[in-house]
């Protein structure tokens, strides 16, 4: 991996959204506040793409940030980061997690892993443990094969997947973990990392080389990112990001996570469910000095 860029002395803020849908009001939110805590504090403003996930994310979804975020009048600076150009950051992230023997192959269809989770739930008496997003952890069925035979399958071409083996990772990185929250006036709070609670978490699949959370540390890292910025909603993977951090010795920034727009049945807005675009509400004839008084950015 390249070194990340020499320290500006200005903070470095980034909107990154991910091209696989027109942006909602809740990206809106995101990317004002980001934009006011970068004025605030004197700092750069980056937009990154994050789309890699080639089948999901489209060329014209991407000219739909770039026109939604100039009609709010926000600016960033040039280039653009497009996460699609840099498999190869994150392959080398990969390869220094796989030295250190935090990477094992899984084999595991979705129904196979319903199936373990079952019979654990038996074995238990229980109910097995879910992670923040509200799915099973990873029962850890492939992580006890024999390794020979693992790397027979894999140089077979059988399908799979990696993970991180996050009980040998959070032993490795040892006890007190975590990251700094920073509010508007600037303050800091130190919170705790649980990254347990997530389980061995997937770092890349065939069909995408590397997941979201590999790809956003590194690039935060690359593009020397200091203060991050986003919903609530990822709050709880800061806590893999900061396990990730400490493994490929890359620095932890400082976070802010701002509150969810929720819509009418008071579920957070998202594109999944067709939540009202910005440019569908820009065809219905609001200004964007509309939209950014309704959002609180008069
Ligand atoms: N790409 C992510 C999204 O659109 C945001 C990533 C981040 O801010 O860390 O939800």
């Amino acid at each position: 991996m390249a070194a990340y860029p020499p320290v500006s002395g200005k903070p470095v803020f980034r909107f990154a959204p991910s091209p696989n849908g027109r942006l909602h009001l809740g990206h809106a939110l995101s990317a004002l506040t980001n934009a006011a805590l970068a004025q605030r504090f004197g700092g750069r403003l980056l937009l990154r793409i994050e789309d890699i996930d080639l089948g999901r994310c489209r060329p014209d979804y991407i000219d739909g940030i770039l026109a939604d975020l100039d009609w709010l009048g926000i600016r960033f600076e040039q280039p653009v980061r497009r996460q699609s150009e840099h498999f190869d950051d994150y392959a080398g992230a990969l390869a220094s997690l796989q030295k250190q023997g935090l990477v094992y192959p899984c084999f595991c269809s979705r129904q196979e892993i319903k199936t373990a989770v079952a019979a654990r739930e038996g074995e238990v008496g229980g109910t097995w443990p879910v992670d923040p997003d509200g799915a099973p952890l990873y029962p850890g069925s492939c992580k006890r094969l024999d390794e020979a035979r693992t790397a027979g399958r894999v140089a077979a071409g059988e399908p799979h997947v990696l993970r991180l083996d996050m009980m040998r990772a959070a032993a490795l990185i040892g006890d007190g973990a975590g990251y700094e929250l920073f509010d508007g006036e600037g303050r800091r709070r130190f919170v705790l990392a649980h990254p347990a609670r997530w389980g061995d978490v997937v770092l890349a699949r065939r069909d995408v080389p590397t997941s979201y959370h590999l790809a956003v540390v590194v690039d935060d890292a690359l593009q020397g990112v200091t203060h991050v910025v986003r919903g609530k909603d990822l709050e709880a993977a800061t806590d893999i990001h900061v396990v990730l951090q400490r493994l490929l010795g890359l620095p932890t920034p400082l976070y802010h996570f701002h509150e969810l727009l929720i819509d009418e049945d008071g579920r957070k807005l998202a594109k999944s469910r067709s939540s009202q675009s910005l440019a569908e509400l820009r065809a219905r004839g609001f200004s964007a000095a509309a939209i950014r008084q309704r959002l609180g950015f008069a």
